[in-house]
């Protein structure tokens, strides 16, 4: 069987005899200049720039790409810079199939979309090499506050551009580090932590001040934050894990696919993991079945492999074509060894102490819903059974209650459990409390995070300035 190595485990694939991490690290190191200045020049310059209309940030890629070209990294750089606050989070971890790639012209033409996610990571991993990137310079104060209720791409993005603007800001957060998702969701073999981390400690060495460990709904309401600050920005993304009735569920070794990356990503950044060390969230050498087909599900049987898994299985109930998860992923994830058991969903759990098996039934697609997916329905008689003493649990997630967690009744929400915001002005029904990311959009991307945390800015200022002036009148 060949075999891969990652950070110092290895698990077989189908990719190559004996590959390490590193390798890859020092092949890309010493290409990366030559073919990040020619994917760049292979861009058209079309004059009709789809890959900026479709990128969430319309960053202004073809731009960047020919200073790329032409060997103006620092212009490509700031270039780069002006619409994104994270261009080499995005550029590693964006679905650029979805986005800025899969409307490139070149790719329409049959000839392979420029590299555009790779060619952003490259600028910006060379601005930080190179110590372009500025740090961050606080705006002419304000005397106003701004409260920001989580440290996701979101949170981080709005964080960064009020204090720029001369606002005090205080971010506060229930996870010991700042990034949410970006630090506790995508594993570091997608997202290396120091990337996260850099960006964090710039904000913090900018006068941003984290309140980590803080938990709104425990150790302040969100009446209590408001008679604090000025304004507030609720970027508490979601986290209400969705569950599946049946049978053995509840058994030991069934697990959430959430606390299974966390506990990853912190053994990632040497924390003490007992739940890991003690086997419970760690799949080596076990027979795990990972039930879902979204981005999640991907992260963690991709996860599992690294850790050393004797089988990994994707049990999905619709087909390859009707996978929500970006067939990218799926690709990469097949190539790691990972087998997909396509229109298939479990029935039970088997096991008396612990899970040994999930039981499944065959599925096939049947009539388009209201929403014109075809909806997967039972195949009669096509029960079968996988082996299996980790069973993760990977089906999406939704908003948690907020309006109870926050002891805020008032606060308005969707049927979804979203906050339901006034999309002209972002701000929830509470007067001076707005609202960006997942738990506006529901689960979606960093990306969106990034753009939400960049518009909400506009309109905090704006209620800002119209508050500090109705004072000032009255005074
Ligand atoms: C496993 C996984 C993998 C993903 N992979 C990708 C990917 O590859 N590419 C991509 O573009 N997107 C990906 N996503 C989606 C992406 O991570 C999210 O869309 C994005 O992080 C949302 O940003 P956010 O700022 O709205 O919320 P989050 O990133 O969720 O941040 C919210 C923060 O709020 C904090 N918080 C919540 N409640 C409270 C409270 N009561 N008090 C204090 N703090 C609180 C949380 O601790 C968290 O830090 C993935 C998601 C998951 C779950
Ligand atoms: S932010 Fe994402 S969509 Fe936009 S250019 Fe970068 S990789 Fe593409």
């Amino acid at each position: 069987m060949l075999k891969f190595v990652d950070q110092g485990q290895s698990y077989p694939s189908k990719r190559a005899p004996e590959l390490r991490a590193e390798d890859f690290q020092e092949i890309a190191d010493k290409y990366a200049p030559n073919a990040a200045a020619e994917q760049s020049a292979r861009c058209s310059q079309c004059g009709v720039p789809y890959c900026s209309v479709h990128c969430p940030l319309h960053n202004h890629i073809p731009d960047w790409l020919k200073l790329t070209a032409e060997g103006r990294l620092r212009e490509a750089y700031e270039m780069s810079n002006l619409t994104s606050t994270m261009p080499e989070i995005c550029g590693r971890i964006c679905p650029q199939d979805r986005l800025c790639e899969g409307n490139c012209v070149i790719e329409f033409s049959g000839h392979g979309a420029v590299t555009i996610g790779a060619v952003e990571k490259y600028i910006t991993d060379t601005a930080w090499e190179e110590g372009w990137v500025e740090p961050l310079q606080p705006g002419a104060p304000r005397g106003q506050s701004v409260g920001i209720i989580g440290a996701g791409p979101a949170g981080l993005t709005a964080a960064e551009y009020l204090r720029v603007a001369g606002y005090d800001v205080h971010i506060y957060d229930r996870h010991d580090r700042a990034g949410g998702l970006l630090t506790y969701g995508i594993p570091g073999f997608k997202l290396e932590k120091h990337v996260i981390m850099r960006r964090v400690q710039r904000l913090k060495d900018g006068g941003i001040i984290f309140h980590e460990n803080f938990e709104v709904g425990k150790d302040a309401t969100l009446g209590d934050l408001q008679d604090r600050h000025d304004a507030l920005l609720v970027a508490t993304g979601v986290y209400q894990a969705r569950d599946i009735k049946m049978p053995g569920v509840g058994a030991p070794g069934v697990e959430e696919a959430l606390d299974f990356l966390i506990a990853s990503n912190r053994k990632s950044f040497g924390d003490d993991v007992p739940d890991f060390d003690n086997g419970r969230y760690n799949a080596k050498g076990k027979n795990v079945v990972v039930i879902g087909g979204g981005d999640t599900a991907m992260d963690c049987v991709r996860t599992s492999v690294r850790q050393g898994a004797r089988s990994v299985k994707c049990l999905y109930r619709r087909d390859r074509a009707n996978m929500p998860g970006s067939p990218n992923e799926v690709r990469n994830a097949e190539e790691e060894g990972v087998e997909f058991v396509w229109l298939s969903a479990p029935k039970a759990v088997e096991g008396t102490s612990h899970a040994t098996a999930v039981k499944a039934h065959k599925m096939r697609l049947g009539a388009p819903d209201a929403s014109g997916r075809r909806s997967p329905e039972v195949q009669p008689d096509s029960e079968f059974t996988i082996e299996a003493d980790l069973v993760i649990k990977a089906l999406g997630f939704d908003a948690e209650k907020l309006p109870t967690l926050f002891d805020c009744p008032d606060l308005s929400v969707t049927r979804w459990g979203t906050l339901r915001v006034d999309h002209k002005s972002m701000m929830t029904n509470l007067n001076g409390v707005f609202a960006a990311g997942d738990i506006v959009r529901g689960a979606s991307l960093v990306v969106w995070g990034i753009r939400d945390g960049r518009d909400v800015t506009e309109h905090m200022h704006r209620y800002l300035r119209a508050k500090k002036l109705a004072a000032k009148a009255a005074a």
